[in-house]
């Protein structure tokens, strides 16, 4: 057998590959309100589940965060589902746009 084979797996899968949405970073997410549909695209250069929890609990110059301050029926209403990954960073300044309108 050619158990060299075994030590050259560079070009074989990492399990290292498939990372969940949650622990994605670098992305560009877009945000959706789910009390009157306001959205925002945003980047996180950390984890996207870190970020999303930023917006949501601690952010305090975030829009999302001011604007679900502002608003008990989209708090309430909100969480993580509302946010969503469009791309990675890399194609930012070309999605970048804000709708925001509440
Ligand atoms: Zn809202």
């Amino acid at each position: 057998m050619y158990r060299k084979d075994l030590q050259n797996d560079s070009t074989m899968f990492s399990p290292k590959d498939f990372v969940p949405d949650s622990l994605e970073s670098c992305v560009v997410y877009r945000f959706t309100c789910a009390g009157c549909g306001a959205r925002d695209i945003g980047e996180a250069n950390g984890h996207f589940s870190t970020r999303v929890n930023e917006h949501l609990f601690q952010d305090k110059n975030s829009h999302i965060f001011k604007h679900l301050g502002a608003s008990k029926g989209c708090r309430d209403k909100c969480d993580i589902s509302c946010f969503g990954i469009l791309d990675h960073a890399s194609t930012y300044s070309r999605l970048k746009e804000r709708e925001f309108s509440c």
